[in-house]
């Protein structure tokens, strides 16, 4: 059979079927070294016994996650629905009553009941009571009004955006370093962060720097795959700060926007806590130049506890803004005025839900607007 005659035959088609076989297995693996499959081992799942040492960033995807954050006072309202509740019960009551004593004083106890803290409440139904006296206010939309006013008046102070590194500066990365007790909500704030992040078109290195519990660099590992970001970790028990600066590194090296680290929080020695926390700053601070943005995570469901957390936190490492999470679900949504009142540090974000666009930037009017909607 001549040349001709072979490749007008089978063999023609042998070759078309492995060229064109070929030519997908190279699209497969180019999409491949950029998607990581959950089941294969990679470097974000790597085998057991092969942890990738701090340093050793997993390769960025290039998944774009699909976030809607919650924006609006209605979104906000869906989640804080117990707070909600409660206080709009209160102010049906107080207006049911023609806004006698015993109303008013219901109307304080509801806000202390939501946490808002027993001087911003008396303060806040002093001024209320006040403005509707002399404004001739009775009705129910009005006296929502009123107390829509004195809580945003209460929380009107202070920077709410995440700060950033100017782009144009060519300074590196910004930097935020996310502290706060185990089990707050930092590994998932951090996955939500990044998901609003990458949504905006930014890239992205999540530092496991909470090395202590083994569970946690999977944790935020599974985030950073969703989110397509990178990831570095450690071995479990490495030191925190050589895994945040591994981060810091690689992060500058990829040309990243932005290294969020995530980090342990054990508090039963304040002096540890301080010792590791201090470490992981100071060593950022070397390899970077400076932190932008110290988030304080407080779970908005402990109550005053947050509180007493938070001021263990302050003297180990200066919080720039705090987030609070797991208001869904909670009645104690009015959290955000004591905290903000005791610790004088601007809420800047907060947790509504265990989902990837479950987290709001916190604005006073939208929130108050949400709490009281009606
Ligand atoms: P970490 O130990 O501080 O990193 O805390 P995690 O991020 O692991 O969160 C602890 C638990 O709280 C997890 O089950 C999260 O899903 C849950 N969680 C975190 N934020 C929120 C939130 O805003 N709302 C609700 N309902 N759950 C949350
Ligand atoms: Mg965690």
């Amino acid at each position: 059979m001549s040349v001709e005659a072979l490749l007008d035959g089978p063999i023609l088609v042998v070759l078309l079927v492995a060229v064109l076989g070929l030519a997908g297995r190279f699209a497969v693996g180019g999409r491949r070294a950029t998607q990581q499959r959950p089941t294969e081992p990679t470097a974000l799942h790597p085998p057991a016994g092969e942890e990738i040492g701090a340093g050793e960033a997993a390769v960025a995807t290039d998944v774009e996650p699909d976030v809607a954050p919650v924006t609006t006072a209605d979104g906000v309202g869906s989640r804080l629905v117990r707070t909600r509740m409660l206080l709009g019960a209160a102010l049906a009551d107080l207006v049911g009553s023609g806004l006698d004593d015993g109303a008013w004083e219901r109307l304080e106890e509801a806000l202390i009941g939501a946490d808002v803290g027993v001087e911003a409440s008396t303060g806040i139904v002093s001024e209320v009571r006040r403005a509707s006296r002399e404004r001739g206010v009775r009705d129910l939309e009005g006296v929502r009004g009123l107390l829509h006013d004195a809580l945003v008046a209460e929380l009107s102070s202070g920077e709410r955006a995440l700060a950033r590194r100017d782009p144009a500066s060519a300074s590196g990365p910004t930097v935020w370093l996310v502290t706060g007790v185990n089990g707050a909500g930092k590994t998932t704030t951090i996955g939500k962060l990044a998901a609003r992040e990458r949504a905006a078109g930014r890239t992205v290195v999540l530092a496991a720097a909470d090395t202590f519990r083994a569970a946690a660099a999977d944790q935020l590992a599974i985030w950073a795959e969703r989110t397509g970001c990178e990831l570095v970790r450690g071995a479990d028990g490495a030191d925190p700060a050589s895994v945040a600066y591994a981060a810091l590194d690689a992060a500058i090296a990829a040309g990243a926007d932005l290294c969020i680290v995530d980090t342990a929080g054990r508090l039963q020695n304040r002096r540890e806590l301080m010792d590791e926390l201090g470490k992981v700053a100071r060593v950022l601070i070397k390899r970077g130049g400076h932190i932008d943005e110290t988030l304080l995570v407080l779970d908005g469901t402990v109550g005053q506890n947050a509180l007493t957390q938070a001021e263990a936190f302050l003297a180990a490492v200066g919080v720039s803004g705090i987030a609070l999470t797991k208001l869904d679900g909670s009645s104690r949504g009015g959290i955000v005025v004591a905290v903000q009142r005791r610790l004088g540090i601007p809420v800047k974000l907060v947790g509504l839900g265990e989902g990837i666009d479950d987290l709001a930037a916190f604005d006073p009017a939208t929130f108050v607007g949400g709490l009281l909607a009606g």
